[in-house]
């Protein structure tokens, strides 16, 4: 059986790092444009880094919701619980991807419909 307890403080632990990241990534964003390249060349590179920057803001800020909804999940006490189906989610599952809302039988037909 699975120490919610555990889960919650490995999530928490988690929720700290990605929201230093993500305030980390905002201020990166915020002072990029003050300091423009003049060079051309130099300027597409800076873009290109632009948009790494940008797709990890948007993996980060997914994830951190994704933690959020763990965390409620858990202080519900429904974190066990499909959202689909209301069955229990696989207890392995839920160890290897905490943050999970699906059964795995769910999960896969929800993947079927997209
Ligand atoms: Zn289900």
């Amino acid at each position: 059986m699975i120490q919610e307890s555990e889960i919650r403080t490995v999530l928490t632990e988690q929720l700290h790092r990605l929201r230093a990241r993500a305030k980390r990534i905002d201020d990166h964003q915020h002072n990029r444009d003050r300091e423009l390249p003049q060079d051309f060349s130099e300027l597409a590179t800076h873009r290109d880094h632009d948009e790494v920057v940008d797709a990890l803001d948007t993996a980060t800020r997914r994830d951190i919701r994704r933690i959020e909804t763990a965390l409620r999940r858990l202080e519900a006490g429904i974190w066990r619980t499909c959202v689909r189906c209301e069955g229990d989610i696989e207890e392995a599952r839920l160890l290897s991807i905490p943050t999970v809302t699906q059964c795995r039988e769910c999960a896969a037909i929800a993947d079927g419909l997209q």
